[in-house]
């Protein structure tokens, strides 16, 4: 029997859409009405500060987690209130990698068997030499030889465990992939090839990314677009290419000016703009703007006020100063300390 090819979604339409998502766990308020969409082949990169709720809009999407409320809609089809069983259907629709290889692949199984096994959960898994066959090319597909699939994972890398990871999400051929920090757990040293890795992947495949990050050298080199998260709610949308010549809210700003760069240099010379205190608590966060109590350039009803996601330019930014025309305060042009004046 030849396997059934997933439903696509309907040419134009996106392959993830979130409509008001909201994901409570007890008094914590982690995903506040979070509403995006990606469409076919694009990257989205998900960015924040650790806290920010951008892991479990990921958890969401894959239903490891079932939302408080909301909508979660992939390649067109409602899945949130779906049955463990029902959901099978659709998992091939969507597969995750996580953050840490050894903490999401059976210690005890075979890698072959690791990368085999949503096959089997979704009764595709074929005769024995198909099932060699796909094994093989997906790990060749990764950068790994073939014959890998007969070690156990504590006997690979960690960035070799992780390429096994990025062949099992991959094997059942998704639409969408969600990539939850999927190289902050490795070594330096092997980061970057992980990361050349999914992009070629991406590219060859065309995949739609949902890519969880906090490492904005990684988003500038994988991302089509932006959506940045601050304490549970998108603050901010946009191409890459804009959000990263025109941050509009100053919490974009200050993040993208917090991030380091590799010129040592540039890095004594730009601003850094300080945050100031910690995230503050989803448990009860700051009325009106969230923002407020951390941002710069805050005006009395920011406190008050909670500013609504609206259009702005190609994008979407929720803050009360920016104009309808992009314009707006940039809190790198506020009095700051600058880098390492040595
Ligand atoms: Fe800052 Fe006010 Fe804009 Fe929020 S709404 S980002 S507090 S200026």
């Amino acid at each position: 029997m030849t396997a059934a090819t997933p439903d696509a979604p309907p040419a134009g339409a996106p392959v993830l859409e979130l409509e008001d998502l909201v994901m409570h766990f007890g008094p914590v308020r982690a995903v506040d009405g979070v509403s995006m969409s990606i469409a076919p082949g694009r990257v989205t990169a998900l960015v924040g500060e650790s806290g920010s709720g951008k892991s479990t809009v990921g958890r969401c999407v894959v239903r490891l987690l079932s939302p408080t409320s909301g909508t979660v809609r992939l390649a067109g089809t409602d899945v949130t209130t779906l049955s463990r069983r029902a959901m099978r259907a659709h998992r091939r629709d969507v597969s995750i990698v996580f953050q840490d290889p050894a903490g999401s692949i059976d210690p005890r199984m075979l890698v072959g068997d690791v990368v085999a096994e949503p096959l089997r959960l979704q009764g595709r898994a074929g005769n024995r030499a198909d099932r060699t066959r796909r094994v093989a090319e997906q790990l060749e597909r990764v950068g790994l030889n073939s014959s890998v699939a007969q070690r156990y994972p504590h006997e690979l890398s960690g960035g070799q465990r992780q390429r096994v990871s990025i062949a099992r999400a991959l094997v059942s051929e998704p639409h969408l992939l969600v990539a939850d920090e999927p190289t902050s757990a490795l070594d330096v040293s092997v980061q970057a090839s992980v990361l050349n890795l999914l992009a070629d992947l991406q590219r060859d495949i065309g995949f739609a990314c949902l890519f969880i990050t906090h490492d904005l050298s990684a988003v500038e080199y994988l991302a089509d677009d932006i959506a940045v998260m601050y304490l549970g709610q998108v603050v901010e949308t946009g191409t890459r290419e804009e959000v990263f010549a025109h941050p509009r809210h100053p919490y974009t700003q200050a993040l993208l000016a917090a991030a380091p760069v590799a010129d040592p240099v540039r890095q004594r010379e730009r601003v850094r703009v300080l945050l100031g205190d910690d995230l503050p608590s989803a448990i009860d966060p700051p009325s009106g703007c969230r923002f407020h109590t951390r941002c710069p350039v805050a005006v009395e009803r920011c406190a008050t006020v909670v500013p609504a996601l609206r259009r702005v330019g190609g994008g979407t930014v929720a803050c009360h100063l920016v104009e309808d025309d992009g314009t707006g305060p940039d809190v790198r042009d506020q009095p700051h300390e600058t880098g390492d004046p040595a």
